[in-house]
């Protein structure tokens, strides 16, 4: 005990001072990387941490060159983006904690553009007098959609509220008992009325909700009926609901507008591309919905928003709601959009074009070829500790759209070769930890790596070299 403290007595003492540290090569890369004050305050820093170490009697670096690489691997640390790419391999292709849609190439030139530049965001370039920032998206939104007019905000859940606002403020907003949804991130639909200020007035059971439940509970205090697309679960047996339809059919017997929260909501006809049919929003608006909102970022497939699309009398409302200038969305985004929608124009390359509806396409015979190409990349590189399996696998659409509906792909199994629930933690930690981090999923003992959204392979197995086990066993 005494003689380990004299030693580290003597390492203190001799600790390098900091103009002698700044000597150091890794120090002078560190000043060109991150300027000469940055790096001045890391060595300060990496002193301190040495001292305090010594001083505790743990062992840490105590010459010039040892306290320089520590400064400088403190200053890449931090200088490394904190919202990073990732490869998501979850399975699940709209995940929303790793930021739901991928864009197509198209939006991502167009967002740029607009970032670089500045950009005819509220003014007519045929007028030469003020525009307004719809102008971009209206007409297609129309066209995609059949409505009569159409407007965007930040996101659907912004959407929401900014309808139950402006259509029901101080009134009624009749909804099932079926419909009254909670979407992750504390989006509940009688949360969001409340804060809308408009009165819930709830019909019907959970399960069953019929014309009559309506009828009986609209008075002149209702401000809308509203439909809500439960799209991330499914009632199943012994239910009823009062189809779109005839829900629009009753509402304008009452003079009363519809509102339809159809949340994913999809311009295209997912069925045409071999995916089971979601309601497309054309259909929403054909089936008389008054309002119909959507996102931008579920299945199709741009940035967030939120589209509030509809009536031209309802749209003006909520144009005029001085809410719509909080809620409005950047030109960034509205470059994106624009592009976006633009593919909508041309089904036939759609798949191609968007990555969203490209990667749920995706061939059971090209994920099957893939998954053959990166097992013996990933075997190399695990070694004797993981073996490495084909496993057929189902993904998911995510974002709560078509909850039930799978979707056949192949995964990479990554199965410890000592069946060890902890080496199959370190594992997957050791590939959060890559520079451009793997995502996978831990089910049956085995770390599933879904490889449905892997697109750039190069990429993934360059950054596998960095993959390294806090064990040392990789
Ligand atoms: C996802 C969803 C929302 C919220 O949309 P965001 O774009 O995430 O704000 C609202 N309603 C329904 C039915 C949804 O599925």
């Amino acid at each position: 005990m005494s003689g380990s403290s004299a030693a580290d007595a003597s390492a203190l003492r001799r600790l390098p001072a900091v103009d002698q540290v700044l000597k150091c090569s890794p120090a002078l890369l560190g000043a060109e990387r991150h300027g000469r004050a940055a790096v001045t305050e890391a060595v300060r820093a990496a002193l301190e941490a040495a001292r305090a170490a010594l001083r505790a009697g743990a062992p840490a670096p105590a010459d010039a060159e040892g306290i320089a690489a520590a400064a400088l691997a403190a200053l890449e640390a931090e200088a490394r983006p904190s919202l990073r790419p990732v490869f998501n391999l979850t399975g699940t292709v709209l995940h929303t904690n790793l930021g739901r849609a991928v864009l197509a190439e198209e939006a991502i030139a167009a967002a740029t553009a607009a970032m670089r530049s500045a950009v005819a965001l509220e003014f007519d370039l045929e007028t030469g007098k003020r525009g307004e920032r719809d102008d971009h998206v209206r007409d297609l939104l129309c066209r995609l959609t059949g409505a009569q007019d159409a407007t965007v905000v930040n996101n659907n859940a912004a959407a929401v509220l900014l309808v139950l606002n402006t259509l029901a403020a101080g009134k009624d907003s009749i909804v099932s008992r079926g419909e009254l949804i909670e979407i992750g991130g504390a989006f509940r639909m009688p949360d969001i009325m409340a804060r809308a200020g408009t009165r819930l007035v709830e019909v019907g059971t959970t399960n069953r909700t019929h014309p009559k439940d309506y009828l009986g509970a609209i008075t002149p205090e209702t401000g809308l009926l509203v439909k809500v697309h439960t799209s991330n679960y499914r009632i199943e047996g012994f239910t009823a609901e009062v189809s779109p339809r005839d829900l629009a059919a009753l509402a304008h017997e009452a003079k009363v507008p519809l509102f339809h929260d159809l949340g994913s909501g999809t311009l295209a006809d997912l069925a045409a591309y071999g995916l089971i049919h979601e309601p497309t929003v054309r259909e929403t608006v054909a089936e008389g919905a008054d309002i119909v909102t959507f996102s931008g970022d579920k299945l199709l497939g741009g940035p967030q928003a939120g589209f509030i699309v509809g009536r031209r009398d309802l749209i003006a409302a909520i144009n005029r709601n001085p809410m719509k200038r909080a809620l409005r969305v950047d030109k960034i985004r509205l470059a994106a959009l624009e592009a976006t929608l633009k593919l909508y124009a041309d089904p036939d390359r759609l798949a191609a074009r968007l990555p969203t509806l490209r990667l749920l396409t995706r061939g059971a015979a090209d994920l099957a070829a893939l998954a053959q190409r990166m097992a013996p990349v990933l075997a190399a590189r695990l070694g004797k500790a993981f073996a490495v399996e084909l496993r057929a696998c189902k993904s998911q659409i995510g974002s709560g759209a078509l909850p039930l509906e799978t979707l056949a792909s192949t995964a990479l199994a990554l199965v410890p070769a000592d069946g060890s629930g902890r080496r199959l933690a370190m594992l997957a930690d050791a590939l959060r930890r890559l520079p451009v981090p793997i995502i996978g999923r831990v089910e049956d003992q085995a770390l599933l790596l879904d490889l449905r959204c892997l697109e750039d392979e190069a990429g993934f197995a360059a950054g596998l070299a960095h993959l390294e086990l806090s064990d040392g066993t990789v």
